[in-house]
């Protein structure tokens, strides 16, 4: 395996061979505890580096940081805001190998993801952020009472935390420091425990490209430590989050403290429909990256595919054949497509779910073992395929993250509509039609914040994204998220 392995960059290599420490008012700290942890390459199961353990301490000083930076930061002009986060995305751009490398070494994700993929998004979000705090306005009222001038002003929100994943690390961060930056207000982002790497280089990069010390900290850790501290900070306005709904639900109650904001982008599981008016053959080849990118790490990932009776046998054929070639293995490869599971843990969990699957009658198609031989150090788990699925079986109605597809045939669009919808979430879900009316009509029936006709999974920066019901709330990307990063003050000036 070892001789097709792409070349670790030098820069990465004394990266890693550092001891890496936290961000805080621009200075490279340990934590006060003097705790650190080991971030694991899942590929291998071996330790990359190890990272200060940041905790309450921790988060107090970088909250501390991020205040004493904020009222500067919120007075710059909005053009120099753009120019230092256009020179932050330049950097980015400038080392998006290392960043990548970075990426597949800590999450296992394919190399050529990361590099043509990931990044390019993360770039992009950055970009489209860095271009609008020229664009950020109030309105004028026409107020029923004389002589006034009525006006309203969008301002800062003051001190942003951002917690984010290990399935999109990068992505998720640059989602949440660009609109942060942009409005003008600063930030403590924490990192998931299990992909800290990439979060620390941005913040240097972030220096580097002038943006002041104290505007952008990072505070590597625990979640029920450094994540806990941050969303029941008082100092902090509002926290940005995205993971599992299970934590969702805590720093909601957490959050309440002091009536910070909060948006929660959160689990899903989203149904992805074929009728049999749709061309059959791409919408396979759609289903089968839908559950599998990201070796279904993936909030958005189509784990339910609800396919019509008609083409239920073709689609199913299609998908197994598709699955078995798949090649797995380690994101250092570029001939790989699917890497492995973030962690032990993660890989047991998703186990549990495919021998529930068996144990509750679901027809096992193809997958299901973990991956032995060169792979047996890491977490290499088959892509697997569920045929006969029922709706009230556990691999249908829970969030499993990882590569586990649930089949299930339906007859009519009323009961697709109704079966899809019967779910505590409410993300995403796709639709396969080429009959006009239906894919309207499904669109504006379907429980879900993003519906993809005839497509899965795309996103831009300037479309919202975000969740219904379990789902979370409030929205990430596209510029109605500045809502989410501004006050809205309203002024009324007498002026007869
Ligand atoms: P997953 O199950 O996918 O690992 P989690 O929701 O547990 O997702 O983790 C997502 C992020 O939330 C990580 O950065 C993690 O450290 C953080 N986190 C976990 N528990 C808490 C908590 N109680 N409070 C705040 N953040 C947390």
């Amino acid at each position: 395996m070892t001789d097709s392995l792409i070349p670790i960059l030098p820069s990465v290599q004394t990266f890693l061979a550092r001891a890496q420490k936290l961000l805080i008012g621009g200075e490279w700290l340990p934590a006060a505890s003097g705790e650190t942890f080991a971030t694991l390459n899942p590929a291998t199961g071996q330790p990359l580096t190890r990272c200060a353990a940041g905790d309450k301490a921790d988060v107090d000083r970088a909250v501390a940081a991020a205040r004493a930076a904020f009222s500067a930061w919120a007075a710059l002009m909005p053009a120099q805001r753009e120019r230092l986060l256009h020179r932050f995305a330049d950097l980015m751009e400038a080392h998006k190998e290392e960043l990548a490398q970075l990426e597949t070494l800590d999450n296992g994700k394919p190399f050529n993801v990361a590099f043509n993929v990931e990044i390019n998004v993360a770039i992009g979000q950055m970009r489209f952020y860095a271009g609008l705090p020229t664009k950020i306005t109030g309105e004028t009222y026409p107020v029923s009472s004389p002589g006034f001038l009525v006006y309203t002003r969008r301002e800062p929100v003051g001190v942003c935390g951002a917690i984010t994943p290990w399935n999109y690390s990068l992505v998720m961060a640059t989602q949440k420091i660009g609109p942060a930056l942009a409005a003008g207000n600063t930030l403590v982002l924490k990192p998931a425990e299990q992909t800290p790497l990439t979060a620390i280089r941005l913040a240097e990069l972030a220096l580097e490209a002038g943006i002041p010390p104290g505007v952008f900290n990072v505070v590597t850790g625990f979640g029920e430590t450094a994540g806990a501290a941050l969303t029941a900070h008082y100092d902090v306005d509002k926290v940005a989050f995205t993971g599992s709904t299970e934590v969702g639900k805590a720093i909601a109650r957490s959050a309440a403290g002091n009536l910070k904001h909060v948006s929660l982008e959160l689990g899903g599981k989203s149904p992805l429909i074929i009728f049999d008016d749709a061309d059959v053959a791409a919408a396979s080849e759609a289903a089968l990256w839908a559950i599998f990118a990201n070796s279904g790490q993936n909030c958005v990932a189509g784990s339910r595919l609800f396919v019509q009776a008609t083409v239920y046998d073709q689609v199913l054929a299609a998908l197994a054949e598709k699955a078995r070639a798949l090649k797995v293995g380690s994101g250092l490869d570029r001939s790989v497509q699917l890497g492995p599971l973030i962690s032990q843990v993660q890989l047991e969990r998703v186990m549990g779910y495919v021998g529930q699957g068996a144990a509750q009658g679901a027809a096992l198609v193809t997958g299901g073992e973990r991956l032995g031989g060169d792979l047996a150090g890491g977490y290499f788990l088959q892509p697997t395929i569920f045929a006969d699925v029922r709706d009230e079986m556990k691999i249908a109605a829970e969030e499993i993250f990882g590569p586990v597809l649930s089949v299930l045939s339906f007859e009519s669009e009323d009961e697709v509509i109704r079966r899809a919808n019967a779910t505590r979430f409410g993300l995403a879900a796709g639709v396969w039609t080429n009959h006009l009316g239906r894919a309207h009509r499904m669109a504006a029936a379907l429980k879900a914040g993003v519906v993809w006709i005839n497509t899965y999974d795309w996103f831009d920066p300037s479309v919202p994204f975000g969740g219904m019901g379990e789902s979370g709330y409030g929205r990430e990307l596209g510029a109605d998220v500045m809502d989410m990063y501004t006050e809205l003050k309203s002024v009324w000036v007498k002026i007869e």
